[in-house]
């Protein structure tokens, strides 16, 4: 079996102090999860509604499960009752499902807005424009059962380090730019999520405080 635990640790000690690790477990099985919990993770992320539905069946319901894919407006009431966070709220309308999926179930949900800077086309989020927007609009103070925690971010798909590090010191700056206006008595709105397994490092100097890591700790996936 592959060294989720030594990998685990590997990675934990290269995180300074205030950089919280998400172990992002999707297409692995439930023994490399367990594994990593037996170490004392508790964050985990996952892409798909269904496999996430699964895992959650039948893991420890102390894991704070992060969702960390597309997510379908059809699809937030499925995981409304147990999601500890939703990285990848990328429009009002979504923001709005999820607030109303959370009232049913009693709940808040803590939330990332998802920001589209890399280059590709097929990434999703929003661009900084349409962010600036949905922050500047305000609709979001109305919603009671959503906490928008920070932002959420994926670098281009690159060797190019320093293509890389340039856009996550644009999502570093705009953040500052959305904290300052929007969020400055707002002690939630703190996340920096971004960096992965081939390009943590590079955004943990580009102020990430959230790296959402898979391959490094759990092995290839097989999809
Ligand atoms: C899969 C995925 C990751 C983890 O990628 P690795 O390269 O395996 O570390 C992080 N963030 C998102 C949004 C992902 O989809």
């Amino acid at each position: 079996m592959y060294d989720v635990k030594g990998n685990l640790h590997d990675v934990q000690s290269s995180l300074p102090d205030g950089v919280e690790l998400v172990a992002i477990s999707k297409y692995h099985p439930n023994e490399y999860i367990m594994s990593a919990y037996e170490e004392g993770q508790r964050a985990f992320g996952e892409s798909h509604e269904q496999e996430l539905r699964q895992k959650a069946a039948s893991l420890p319901n102390d894991i704070k499960w992060h969702f960390i894919g597309h997510l379908q407006t059809n699809k937030v009431k499925y995981i409304a009752p147990y999601i500890d966070t939703i990285e990848s709220v990328d429009s009002l309308k979504l923001l709005r499902e999820i607030n109303k999926q959370a009232e049913k179930n009693n709940r808040i949900i803590d939330v990332l807005l998802e920001l589209h800077i890399a280059e590709e086309s097929t990434k999703y989020g929003l661009t900084l424009d349409a962010c600036r927007e949905l922050i500047s609009q305000g609709e979001w103070r109305t919603m009671k059962h959503v906490r928008i925690v920070g932002l959420m971010m994926m670098a281009s798909f690159t060797d190019d380090m320093q293509q890389v590090a340039g856009e996550f010191q644009k999502a570093s700056c705009f953040f500052d730019e959305m904290k300052a206006q929007y969020f400055a008595s707002d002690n939630n709105f703190r996340i920096r999520s971004w960096g992965m397994s081939n390009d943590y490092p590079v955004a943990i100097r580009h102020g990430s405080n959230m790296v959402r890591i898979g391959t490094k700790i759990f092995g290839p996936r097989v999809y």
